[in-house]
């Protein structure tokens, strides 16, 4: 059994430099690109000043060399590894997680809109953030893309938990003014006003970024997705995140909404919205000429795999988007995924993947979960990697953490293999520690 410890809120970066003992694993490129792009250190340390990556190195070299008062954290036995990128998720739908026997359509309008009508009270959104980000903690997610609600309310609770963590973090208000209840709709022009000045209180602020979050094509109007390229426009590096291609009856809906429409990616397409820092969740129902455009745009496929069996929408095919040179990342889409877990991610990757004749193996996926989710949101300079002057958030974990777990991986040959075996059968009890620039958050086991 775990208990939650409460959360620890002072997240200052201490001075000096301290280093972390274990095995130590990054990456420096896409392993389906490049066969040496996973730095694996046996024993290694990771040294850490001022909230910063300073260096990596073997254990043999380095430690005899640090500096007399260098306090070193032992993780022998343990992994040490950048913290998950999580690049679609809904704070909101926390408690819609387990829902059961719908379709996208009908989980929206049963299940959801519901639930997210509660949004604009900023003292309901302030304790759920709360929840959510510990949650995302415990899993070893660090960093995430997060839908909020169609409330300013809700985003403005949203960033002041993660700021109040040290997390970086992205988030934005959902824009809806069609085809929804009326008590979540907003207007194209109240959206983009709104949206404006949350760009203008949060975008940039610490480690916070603003992503223009339409709901998906079916419930904004011409003028709101024409708005929301205008909001894009006007505030270079904003991201922009939405829903494409999902369920079948969802894509029937969007052709009729837009008649003129060659695909659900043209209507985005004519507003602007297909473009670097443009994250599309899902993308399933796909043809050859909407992963060519995804590719020549540098617009981000987001897969969400736990979330397409659970509302049974449809199988990304990875190899079909990496072979067409689109970028892709890897997320749990709660509350119609099923998990906050990366690892249980990964896992249902995996047999997304065999579903369709194709194979994930654990490198491609760990890859995707880190330095590649980073690369995909322009952030890589920054976060996903153990290269010196990066931001030190990291995770710690133990193999030892089931029996089963131990058991198993003790007869892993390689790192690959070892990988795999905590993506099949890890989850958050896996996660021995997440540190945020290079401070351990206060997620006890
Ligand atoms: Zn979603």
């Amino acid at each position: 059994m775990q208990s939650r410890a409460p959360s620890v809120m002072s997240y200052g970066t201490p001075a000096g430099m301290r280093a972390f003992r274990g095995e130590i694993l990054d990456f420096r490129g896409d392993p389906r690109r490049d066969p040496d792009a996973l730095r694996h250190l046996q024993d290694g340390i990771l040294l850490v000043s001022e909230g910063k990556v300073s260096g990596v190195k073997p254990a043999a070299e380095g430690i005899e060399s640090l500096p007399p008062d260098t306090i070193v954290e032992d993780h022998r036995g343990r992994l040490i590894m950048p913290g998950f990128i999580d690049a679609h998720i809904h704070y909101p739908q926390t408690d819609v997680i387990a829902s059961h026997g719908r379709q996208l359509l009908d989980w929206l309008n049963d299940y959801t809109f519901p639930a997210e009508a509660a949004f604009g009270d900023a003292a309901n959104g302030g304790e759920a953030a709360g929840f959510f980000l510990d949650e995302l903690l415990r899993n070893g997610t660090t960093t995430a893309a997060v839908f909020a609600t169609v409330h300013p309310e809700s985003v403005d609770a949203f960033f002041g938990a993660a700021s109040a963590r040290g997390l970086r973090m992205i988030s934005g208000k959902v824009m809806m003014d069609r085809n929804c209840p009326e008590f979540l709709r907003d207007t194209a022009a109240s959206s983009y006003e709104d949206s404006a000045a949350l760009i203008e209180r949060w975008h940039g602020k610490g480690r916070l970024g603003y992503a223009v979050t339409p709901r998906f094509a079916v419930s904004s109007s011409e003028e709101q997705l024409r708005l929301a390229g205008r909001l894009l426009d006007e505030h270079p590096g904003v991201f922009m995140q939405t829903h494409i291609a999902e369920n079948r009856d969802e894509i029937r809906w969007v052709a009729e909404l837009f008649p003129w429409s060659k695909s659900y990616l043209d209507v985005y397409d004519r507003y602007g919205l297909v473009r670097k820092g443009a994250l599309y969740g899902h993308c399933i129902h796909y043809d050859d000429a909407d992963w060519k455009r995804m590719s020549a745009s540098g617009a981000v496929a987001v897969h969400c795999p736990t979330s397409n069996l659970f509302l049974g929408s449809g199988l990304f095919d990875y190899d079909r988007a990496h072979d067409a040179g689109a970028p892709v990342a890897l997320a749990t889409d709660v509350g119609g995924g099923t998990s906050f877990s990366m690892l249980r991610t990964m896992h249902e990757a995996y047999k997304v993947a065999q579903m369709g004749g194709r194979k994930m193996d654990s490198l491609d996926a760990f890859y995707l979960a880190t330095l590649g989710g980073a690369k995909t949101l322009g952030i890589d300079h920054l976060i996903g990697s153990f290269e010196t002057g990066r931001e030190a958030d990291f995770i710690v974990l133990d193999m030892g953490a089931t029996a089963l777990l131990k058991r198993r991986s003790n007869l892993a040959r390689t790192i690959g293999e070892k990988l795999f075996v905590l993506m099949m059968l890890g989850d958050d009890r896996a996660v021995a520690a997440t540190y945020i620039q290079g401070v351990r958050a206060g997620i006890a086991k």
